[in-house]
């Protein structure tokens, strides 16, 4: 059991270990203790309670942008083919919000009793709403109350491609009848279906051969019924007849509850503010809400820094030229400027949740000591100042002290460590990177 919790493994030890035995016993009788260890990539001495993506597996992180195979199809009954599911989207993780709790709660509904409510559901709504995440959370749904049920999920652009094939090929059986023994049939972005006269036609006889034998039906589109262009009218008033939502544009708690989510789903963990920045800021689609946070995390993996609003900030202005940025009152134009000394101590002090005179100060714990050193190494970097100079600034330290800092920062650099991160993550803030 992982804890990402900012409480030491004792205070954890001592809150939670009764109740932590007590279930492990409840499965295991034989257990007599329990062991606490903290995963070795999540510890941050320096700053235990700051949350660091960087302290997270890298292996973890590439689970994001891993690639996955374009073509995964599986034989569900009859020769007929369904997309194979993404396990990402569940009726469970989805998060409805205000405008879309009603499609959320069909969905349920549909997946519960298959068949008998709401045949067929018709989902429409914008690009990146979360269609295909409710469709396909329905098909896996359904096949989770009941394994035995064949449930097919396909794009109509494939359907189309089957007819085609099966016309070129002069396959007599018809479509209806090979259906036959599907008991869920889902159709993403029906759209496509408009001005395919043969192909509406084979799909107008599935779906009569479906619905008399009270097989559940689920379609999307990009937008309603009845007004598909070139779909013929007795497709759309079938469509019609049982249940049509909408699937709306979450609002900005939402978008936070969805961005929440993701990050649990790919384990790492992001500052809350920089979360809210980008629920402000990519309003029009969950896609590119989604979208973002995952190149906010693939870009500090890569940089080895951890995303902050102004490095998200700039992946949005790439992405949506003349942005007006709104929220949080950031405008990324406006790097920080460090001119002097005094500058460069407020923001080291900023980025370790520090007070200026804690880093100026004679505290001598190492998660004050290292932003201390950190901070005179960027002074002597960055404005080539003396060590005596440097000293001055730090309550009158010895210029000793001050060299002894930056060579040890120096070293640390040599290696990929923790204190590289927050150089790189510093620079960056400035703009020097
Ligand atoms: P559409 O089919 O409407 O174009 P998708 O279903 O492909 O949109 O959704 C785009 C992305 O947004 C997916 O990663 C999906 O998981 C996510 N998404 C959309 N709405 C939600 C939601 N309410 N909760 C969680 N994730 C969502
Ligand atoms: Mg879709």
């Amino acid at each position: 059991m992982l804890f990402i919790l900012p409480l030491s493994k004792n205070e954890i030890r001592a809150r939670h270990q009764a109740a932590i035995l007590q279930v492990a016993k409840e499965q295991c009788p034989d257990v007599r203790e329990i062991n606490f260890e903290v995963k070795s990539i999540l510890k941050d001495e320096d700053h235990p309670h700051k949350i660091r993506m960087s302290l997270f597996q890298t292996d973890e992180i590439k689970k994001v942008h891993r690639k996955v195979p374009k073509k995964q199809e599986v034989f569900v009954v009859d020769g007929i083919r369904s997309k194979m599911f993404n396990q990402r989207y569940t009726l469970h993780n989805f998060i409805p919000g205000k405008d879309n709790r009603l499609a959320h709660a069909a969905c349920q509904a549909v997946s519960v009793k298959p068949g008998s409510i709401y045949n067929p559901l018709f989902l429409y709504g914008g690009v990146g709403m979360g269609k295909t995440h409710l469709l396909q959370g329905v098909g896996m749904e359904v096949l989770r109350q009941d394994p035995s049920k064949s449930v097919v999920y396909m794009t109509s652009e494939k359907f189309i491609q089957e007819i085609v094939e099966a016309i070129g090929k002069r396959n007599t059986k018809p479509f209806k009848e090979r259906y036959r023994n599907v008991d869920c049939l889902i159709v993403d972005d029906i759209q496509f279906f408009g001005n395919k006269a043969s192909s509406q036609q084979e799909f107008f006889h599935t779906f009569n051969e479906l619905y008399d034998a009270g097989k559940q039906i689920v379609l999307s589109s990009d937008r309603p019924p009845k007004e598909l262009d070139g779909l013929e009218e007795r497709l759309k008033s079938r469509f019609s007849m049982g249940m049509v939502v909408e699937v709306l544009l979450p609002d900005f708690e939402t978008r936070m509850a969805i961005l929440k989510e993701k990050c649990k789903e790919f384990e790492v963990l992001v500052d809350p503010d920089v979360l809210e920045f980008i629920a402000y800021n990519v309003s029009h689609s969950v896609r590119e809400l989604v979208g973002i946070l995952t190149n906010a995390i693939a870009d500090a993996h890569l940089t080895q820094t951890t995303p902050t609003i102004s490095s998200v900030a700039h992946t949005i202005r790439s992405l949506y030229k003349d942005h007006e940025f709104q929220g949080l009152n950031v405008d990324i134009d406006k790097r920080i400027v460090v001119k002097s000394s005094d500058d460069l101590i407020d923001l080291v002090a900023h980025y370790y949740s520090l007070t200026k005179s804690d880093l100026v100060g004679s505290d001598r714990r190492k998660e004050v000591m290292v932003p201390r050193q950190v901070c005179m190494y960027l002074i002597r970097e960055m404005l080539d100042q003396s060590y005596e100079a440097i000293g001055d600034c730090f309550g009158g330290r010895n210029h000793t002290t001050v060299l002894h800092a930056c060579n040890k920062i120096g070293f640390a650099l040599e290696e990929n460590s923790r204190v590289k991160r927050d150089i790189n993550a510093l620079k960056r803030e400035i703009g020097l990177v």
